[in-house]
């Protein structure tokens, strides 16, 4: 094994780590909140409180109704029960009734169209609620498929963290310090030649770094971005 073999290797097992991390944050910010459940729940909010809305509208009329129709009755009933005999105070209760039962007949028309908002009102919350019961099957579900990716993410990651502790053991304290540096610098601390450039910045690289890639004790760089270099 060569010194740029070894590192390349480290490289690779550094870049397995970094996906593996990628991944579990992804799937912790998934575990965390779901978008789906949170729009149904929204929806069944929203539809909920249109339909307690059109409930309370309905009650309200129907307690109105019922107390006019407390005035009206008794007053009705004196009209012919022959209490009051005084015709110009009959003219004026029957004035009054008509006057009260047209105010119900406003009503009585009003609430029918309220009765036929609460039957959209309550199969709109019906439907959110199916909907909602829905994503939150669809959600427990994906939280168990979530939870053993996680736990399958975890596994591999400590597995790649002891194969890089191990191949770190590997490679010369000054070189692993040298890769360490580059890396925490450029994100990747490791590049190919290709042609007669380096693949990290596109630089050309003089013919006498390019023969340093061949020596197998000694870790050539790239002038420019001091990224290790290698050819293949
Ligand atoms: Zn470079």
């Amino acid at each position: 094994m060569t010194l740029i073999t070894d590192v390349r290797t480290l490289q690779e097992i550094d870049d397995e780590i970094a996906a593996l991390e990628a991944s579990l944050s992804e799937t912790d910010a998934r575990l965390t909140r779901s978008e789906a459940l949170e729009a149904a729940e929204a929806a069944w909010a929203t539809a909920d409180a249109a339909f307690q809305e059109v409930r309370r509208a309905q009650r309200d009329l129907e307690a109105s109704i019922a107390s006019l129709t407390a005035r009206i009755d008794p007053e009705e009933r004196r009209l012919y029960d022959g209490s009051v005999r005084n015709p110009k105070e009959l003219t004026a209760i029957q004035h009054e009734v008509e006057l009260l039962k047209a105010q119900r007949t406003a009503l009585e028309d009003r609430l029918l169209e309220v009765m036929e908002a609460f039957e959209s009102a309550a199969a709109e919350r019906a439907g959110a609620e199916a909907a909602l019961e829905s994503a939150r099957r669809s959600r427990a579900e994906e939280v168990d498929a979530l939870r053993a990716k996680r736990e399958d993410l975890a596994a591999r990651l400590a597995a790649a963290l002891a194969r890089r502790e191990a191949q770190a053991g590997c490679i010369p304290q000054a070189s692993l310090r040298l890769y360490d540096d580059i890396r925490r610098r450029r994100g990747h601390a490791v590049a190919r030649i290709q042609g007669s450039s380096c693949t990290g910045c596109r630089v050309a690289i003089p013919e006498s770094i390019r023969r340093k890639t061949f020596d197998p004790a000694a870790l050539a760089q790239c002038p420019n971005c001091e990224r290790i270099l290698y050819v293949g």
